[in-house]
């Protein structure tokens, strides 16, 4: 088929939930992908944070097919040795204690607040404006923007949201009934809004001091994407729990919670449960993932390409006055326009360059974390081209 003909079969047969562009993409390899028609891209969407290993990595692909031809799919209430592997792997990297495989972002954000919920024995999580946690009703109450709220109906209640950035506004939203504090390292949807120095650390502290946990959603900053294994490593805190998804699985999903010790007991058997959460071929992708991730160094190969792309986008937003503000971490980079970006996603999909715009007028800069050096020099050569374009 070729893009029209998808297309056609997309608005007859789904649901119209997605602002697609109109790109059908067919294979992919490292930091490019090719769509039906042959048209090469550089992927700096990487499937929203997903693809941090890059496209059709060959160890991820070979530990995919080497599981499905020996069990895709069991039910948890068996054992398998991937599943405990995984599990291993992650609590060793992490160095939290206990690990929840689930599916999805939403799933375990859920899961976090219901043992949240169990733990503490109380009821309310504070959350951010400005964050994003999901799409479920309970993440779409949690999360803080309320165009994601609209016609939805009676959503669950216990969620109450504070500015982001802002402690002592947490501090004083905490009261007797408080459960948790969920918070995104960096907002990611929300236009990669980087926390002011100091604030997850004081969270940290508050969440002490008051008997109340600190549920931290690494969700799009794990594995790597923002120059360190998880975010938290960057902000130097520890939470009670974070949640993890998107790059778990090089693209397979799955998901996972993880715990300190004492808060992850709070789980007695029945508790909690998924079908799917965890399946072989789940833990298999997301093993060799995150084995790919450590021994080829994409974590470092993230910070020092990150530098390398924030300095350069610096330079071209000194150049240009439509330009506010570059920021984030790593390979999880923002830039800011005082007009809306769409155009520049589109004129930069033309050009070969896959850019997603968040929050409107944020320009997020996603790629696989082993991109090379010349995509990105050859990402900034398109970019640059469009910005005078658009600046003429
Ligand atoms: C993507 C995302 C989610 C939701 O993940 P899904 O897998 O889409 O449910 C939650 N939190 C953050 C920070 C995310 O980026």
């Amino acid at each position: 088929m070729n893009t029209q003909e998808i297309m056609d079969l997309e608005k007859e047969y789904m649901m119209h939930t997605f602002g697609r562009l109109p790109i059908a993409l067919n294979n992919g390899k490292g930091a490019l992908v090719w769509d039906v028609e042959g048209k090469e891209y550089i992927d700096c969407f990487a499937g929203i944070a997903v693809n941090n290993v890059g496209h059709a990595h060959p160890r991820v692909a070979a530990a995919i097919s080497k599981q499905a031809e020996k069990l895709i799919h069991c039910s948890n209430i068996y054992y398998t040795e991937i599943q405990v592997e995984l599990a291993r792997l992650l609590c060793e990297i992490s160095s939290y204690d206990k690990v929840f495989f689930a599916n999805s972002g939403a799933e375990v954000n859920e899961g976090a607040v219901k043992l949240a919920r169990k733990y503490t024995g109380k009821n309310d999580i504070i959350t951010m404006e400005n964050s994003f946690h999901g799409r479920t009703l309970s993440m779409v109450a949690a999360t803080g923007q309320h165009k994601y709220k609209e016609g939805v109906g009676i959503l669950p209640a216990g969620y109450k949201h504070v500015p982001f950035g802002d402690s002592e506004a947490v501090s004083d939203a905490i009261t007797p009934n408080t459960a948790a504090v969920m918070v995104e390292a960096i907002q990611g949807e929300g236009g990669v809004i980087v926390p002011p120095e100091g604030y997850l650390k004081e969270l940290e502290e508050i969440c002490e001091e008051n008997d109340v946990l600190l549920i931290l959603d690494e969700i799009q900053t794990g594995f790597g994407r923002t120059g360190e294994m998880f975010a938290s490593e960057l902000f130097k805190i520890k939470p009670h729990i974070t949640t993890i998804a998107k790059a778990l699985g090089g693209g397979y999903p799955i998901a996972g919670i993880l715990a300190q010790e004492e808060v992850a007991d709070a789980f007695k058997p029945g508790d909690h449960g998924t079908t799917f959460g965890g399946n072989p071929l789940g833990c298999a992708a997301a093993k060799a993932s995150v084995e790919v991730i450590i021994n080829e160094k994409l974590v470092e190969k993230s910070k020092e390409m990150g530098k390398y792309l924030k300095s350069n986008l610096k330079e071209l937003k000194d150049e240009n006055e439509n330009m506010l503000d570059v920021r984030g971490y790593g390979l999880m980079l923002g830039t800011e326009f005082n007009h809306e970006c769409t155009d520049i996603v589109n004129m930069a999909a033309n050009k070969g360059l896959l850019l997603n715009c968040t929050a409107e007028t944020v320009l997020r800069f996603l790629p696989p974390l082993n991109i090379t050096k010349e995509q990105i020099t050859q990402t900034l050569s398109i970019f640059s081209d469009i910005l005078d374009r658009i600046s003429s």
